[in-house]
């Protein structure tokens, strides 16, 4: 195994600043700023993963649980592109931010689930634009992910913000708070006391189909 070697980063120290209190101020409460790990090749991915990671996947967090310490481990903006199928070094600061997110996330649930509001959340937040896919598999990625979850968690987390407001997705997201791991049960009733409509394939294929503001991009 290789060494992985932090440097002080003042540019990123600055980053995960500015971040915090934007982070901070988005979900009502704050988080210790995270350790981030600068991964100088996908091997080293690879072994925190434990895994053979895909060429798309960049980076990841781990929170100690019961703790507020939260990593992010990325690949170096030295190595981003040329190791990874991103092609714009930018992309490296935002999937910074979009990690920096689910440490939020996972604070309030103690999990990832559900998988597409975490995914999507973070892609929102980290100004992440992703269109294609089918929103109405949204079903399929409560507890599971897979690289087609960012545009579906994408979509809806936009979709609700466009047409109801930020502060819904806020309450949303930090109604998310409970004592066991989150049921696919659970979250339904707790987005119909937020938003007033089931979360099930006919009532949102009714939301859909009532022509609400729909964002392509
Ligand atoms: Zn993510």
């Amino acid at each position: 195994m290789e060494y992985i070697v932090t440097k002080k980063n003042q540019k990123i120290d600055n980053f995960l600043k500015k971040t915090k209190k934007e982070l901070d101020a988005f979900f009502g409460f704050e988080v210790r700023e995270p350790a981030v790990l600068l991964l100088t090749s996908r091997k080293q991915l690879d072994s925190l993963w434990e895994r053979k990671t895909e060429k798309w996947e960049v980076g990841g967090t781990r929170t100690l649980k019961g703790t507020q310490n939260g990593i992010i481990f990325i690949l170096s903006p030295e190595v981003y592109c040329r190791q990874s199928t991103h092609k714009d070094p930018k992309v490296f600061w935002k999937t910074l931010k979009h990690e920096y997110c689910h440490i939020y996330f996972q604070q309030i649930t103690g999990s990832s689930r559900p998988i597409w509001f975490n995914e999507g959340l973070a892609s929102y937040m980290a100004g992440q634009k992703k269109s294609g896919g089918n929103p109405m598999d949204v079903f399929d990625y409560f507890d599971i992910g897979g690289e087609g979850v960012y545009q579906v968690g994408y979509f809806w987390v936009n979709f609700l913000v466009e047409n109801f407001g930020e502060k819904k997705i806020k309450q949303l997201a930090n109604a998310l708070r409970t004592n066991n791991a989150l049921s696919s049960k659970s979250f339904s009733y707790i987005f119909f006391r937020i938003y007033g409509f089931k979360f099930n394939y006919k009532s949102l294929k009714a939301i859909l189909d009532k022509g609400l503001k729909l964002q392509s991009g």
